[in-house]
């Protein structure tokens, strides 16, 4: 087999096997697992890889670092002509970059700040104007579970302002929330505490119904708990290579 095959055998099989086990995750709580959506996680994994991806349907991709994400994406479109692929960012947005992230996402999960979410507003106005997007940006509000704020993460003291603030902005449109369960947590505790934060932002804003929540090693957990998009790197493409292509 020529290496390209090869790696193209290997993705289907993994994917085959991810969606497997949230089909199973699914089950165990009866909620029908086309409400969980597989985002892979293409980070330092080449814009080929993510093209096969792509291919097999998985068509919501995601990245977490502009530099990396805005050629990464190009290639994709080239590799795929015809292909809409719907790039998240879910890696912490740094404020000079949100000029070029505008260009490229689709949605951005990784929301934690009004500051951000002001700066967002008047990124994606200029990018509207310029004709570099043609259509408001999703967003997720990034909730920090245990108010560590070296990860990113709003507090969830936090979250309802910030919640205001996105909803108040006619060039974001509020999508739901999402988080990292903090390394020292057990999934459960992690899961549970936002799927609460989940509920009342849904409560207040019934369109913000993602909860984004889950990875390689605790998406069953994560499904459990309600998350409709896990967000899978290792599980799907391997070992994350150190250094981007
Ligand atoms: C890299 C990354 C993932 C994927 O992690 P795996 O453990 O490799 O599945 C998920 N979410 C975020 C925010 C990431 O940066």
């Amino acid at each position: 087999m020529t290496e390209t095959t090869d790696r193209r055998v290997r993705l289907t099989a993994a994917a085959r096997s991810v969606q497997d086990r949230i089909e199973r995750a699914c089950a165990q709580v009866n909620r029908p697992a086309k409400d969980v959506m597989l985002l892979p996680v293409t980070k330092r994994f080449p814009a080929s890889d993510a093209a096969e991806l792509a291919r097999l349907g998985l068509t919501d991709l995601a990245e977490n670092r502009d530099q990396e994400a805005g050629p990464k994406s190009l290639s994709v479109a080239e590799l795929l002509p015809g292909v809409g692929v719907r790039w998240h960012m879910v890696g912490q947005l740094q404020r000079n970059k949100i000029k070029s992230v505008v260009r490229w996402a689709d949605v951005v999960q990784t929301v934690d700040s009004l500051r951000l979410a002001e700066a967002l507003t008047h990124g994606v106005a200029a990018a509207l104007t310029v004709g570099d997007r043609t259509s408001p940006l999703d967003v997720l509000v990034q909730v920090s579970l245990d108010g560590d704020p070296a990860r990113g993460g709003c507090p969830i003291g936090d979250v309802p302002a910030l919640v205001d603030g996105v909803i108040r902005s006619s060039e974001l449109r509020l999508r739901g929330v999402m988080a990292v369960a903090p390394l020292a947590w057990s999934p459960e505790r992690a899961f549970d505490l936002l799927s609460k934060v989940a509920g009342r932002t849904r409560n207040e804003y019934p369109e913000a119904t993602e909860m984004s929540a889950g990875m390689s090693a605790d998406l069953e957990t994560a499904i459990a708990y309600g998350s409709t998009c896990v967000r899978v790197g290792t599980a799907l493409l391997g070992e994350r290579p150190l250094t981007s292509p």
